[in-house]
């Protein structure tokens, strides 16, 4: 079955899932086999629809096939024509925001602290061997919520 049959077999099923269109600020209702709503896909240039199309595992919106990073990518790209096109203003892609010690809570910075400890402790435990290991993972696992 080619993507296009594909995804008109899906379609046809409706909303089977809440799923919405993936432009920016659009809450649209669209079957999960359908990246936009038609009116905002218009938008999207020939150029990336047909990298859409092309990265498109069909059965990836059920978790039936892998995304692929390319997906990810020509999709964002896509995002951002239609939010230019809009005259919206998509947020800079940022890479993800490191974590610091800082960002923890006391609690979660303990646990941290405590399972660094073990880790710390590793490298003698596996020198002595298995039963060593054995046992500070026992340790870890009767003390920690690991
Ligand atoms: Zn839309």
């Amino acid at each position: 079955m080619s993507k296009a049959a594909y995804v008109r077999r899906e379609v046809a099923k409706g909303q089977t899932r809440p799923h919405h269109c993936h432009a920016l600020e659009c809450k649209k209702q669209v079957p999960p086999a359908y990246f936009m709503c038609p009116k905002h896909w218009r938008l999207v240039p020939d150029r990336l629809q047909a990298a859409v199309w092309r990265h498109y595992n069909p059965g990836q919106e059920k978790g039936e096939a892998s995304v692929s990073s390319e997906y990810l990518d020509v999709t964002d790209e896509a995002i951002r024509a239609v939010a230019e096109a809009e005259g919206k203003t998509p947020a800079a892609k940022t890479p993800a925001k490191q974590v610091t010690l800082d960002d923890l809570t006391p609690s979660d910075r303990a646990e941290i602290e405590k399972f660094t400890g073990y880790l710390k402790r590793l490298p003698a435990a596996r020198a002595a061997g298995p039963d060593a290991v054995k046992a500070l993972y026992a340790e870890v696992y009767a003390k920690g919520s690991l």
